[in-house]
């Protein structure tokens, strides 16, 4: 650890969705400036953060200002641009950095990295035009499913194809993305796993347990911790998960997303370079959590492994869902359920399928776990009818 680096005491977020916001309050807790950087006016971090600024990412003069205000920097979102990375990296350390941020923005270079260092992924094929789809798709064989590069998060961008005919119903109204499309081979997964890690500029790489991920639409909707799978195969996910990290010489904390088979095989989907939605459950059921994690190894601060206190299970709160749960007789009868931990990020605009709270359960046991859930899940079904 450079005595250099332990001395940060002003931190800066790009991106103030949840993720940021957990940063922000992390870093404040540990004592921290934050500063926050949304283009986003209703962003959640202006609420915690010291300095928010809802510039454009484009802005130079902002880009100064938060350079200026910052010893190190740090983001929430893989579709930070690149150049504003780079720009802020040469005066500022920026952690995880831009040429992991370029890798992992992109769909097509980040499955080439994965298959340069041979890990496990499902069949896919580049799209660069797309007149190449109707090949590739014979190639591969349906079901499949194609997503843009670039810019594609929960469920966005994405298109399932079944048989023959969806590839013109495609073509007639592709995604746009100039970078190209990536075509996969629909994965008939029996689970999706997902594994935090992080790594500090020494090369050391802690781990949170393998998390069990549940997706509706292609965006999370609960998460299960520790998995419910055989313990040899939680080791594997975490021995990849590290072997990544690893490869990729990232320095921050990140996600790797898998796809468990029904025959033990696990596919890498996807690698985050920051906090996840799946690592939520870390701020109430272990002793330190994902964001705090990421001030650490942006900071140069001790990294240590952490515990999972409890087993817990996590919510999204989705779209309208917060309407209801927002009126006093639910925000109530949430507050009944013992262990009960009730995030509402106060988002004011309200969309459809758009991450809006979350709450984490934790429980002694699995049993006690599983009638809160399902208490929970009986609230969230009243709201719903609302
Ligand atoms: P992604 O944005 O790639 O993480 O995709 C979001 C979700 O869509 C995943 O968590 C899966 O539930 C689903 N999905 C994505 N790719 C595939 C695939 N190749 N096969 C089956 N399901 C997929």
């Amino acid at each position: 650890m450079s005595s250099m680096s332990s001395s940060f005491r002003k931190v800066g977020i790009l991106g103030g969705g949840q993720l940021g916001t957990f940063f922000t309050i992390a870093a404040k807790r540990l004592g921290l400036q934050v500063s926050a950087w949304d283009n986003h006016p209703e962003a959640p971090a202006r609420l915690w953060a010291d300095r928010f600024s809802n510039a454009d990412f484009n802005d130079e003069q902002a880009c100064e200002n938060f350079i200026e205000e910052n010893e190190a920097i740090s983001f929430e979102w893989e579709n930070i641009p690149v150049a504003l990375l780079k720009k802020i990296e040469a005066k500022r350390p920026v952690r995880p950095g831009s040429e992991v941020l370029c890798l992992l923005q992109n769909r097509i270079l980040e499955k080439g990295f994965l298959v340069l260092h041979q890990f496990p992924v499902s069949p896919y094929r580049q799209i660069l035009e797309q007149v190449d789809l109707r090949d590739a798709a014979n190639e591969l064989g349906f079901p499949l499913i194609c997503k843009t590069a670039t810019a594609g998060y929960d469920g966005l961008g994405q298109f399932t194809l079944t048989k023959t005919a969806d590839i013109a119903l495609w073509t007639a109204t592709p995604k746009r993305c100039p970078q190209g499309w990536i075509l996969e081979k629909y994965v008939p997964f029996q689970k999706e796993l997902s594994v935090v890690v992080a790594r500090n500029e020494q090369g050391q790489v802690i781990h949170y347990p393998v998390t069990e991920n549940i997706h509706e639409a292609g965006i999370l909707r609960s998460c299960q911790v520790p998995a419910n799978i055989d313990p040899m195969l939680s080791l594997k996910a975490v021995d990849l998960s590290k072997k990544i990290v690893s490869a990729l010489k990232g320095v921050g904390v990140f996600c790797i997303e898998f796809f468990l088979l029904e025959d033990g095989t696990l596919l890498v989907n996807e690698i985050a370079p920051r906090p996840h939605n799946s690592g939520h459950y870390s701020l109430d059921a272990c002793d330190f959590s994902q964001y705090e994690l990421q001030v650490r190894v942006l900071c140069g601060l001790p990294l240590l492994s952490p515990t999972l206190l409890n087993p817990a299970i996590m919510i999204n709160i989705l779209g309208s869902e917060i309407t209801a749960l927002r009126q006093p007789e639910y925000f109530h009868q949430l507050l009944s359920i013992p262990g009960a931990k009730v995030y509402d990020y106060r988002k004011e605009t309200i969309k459809k399928r758009r991450k809006m709270g979350h709450v984490t359960l934790i429980a002694k046991d699995s049993a006690a776990l599983c009638s809160r859930a399902n208490a929970l899940r009986a609230i969230l079904d009243r709201a719903a009818l609302e």
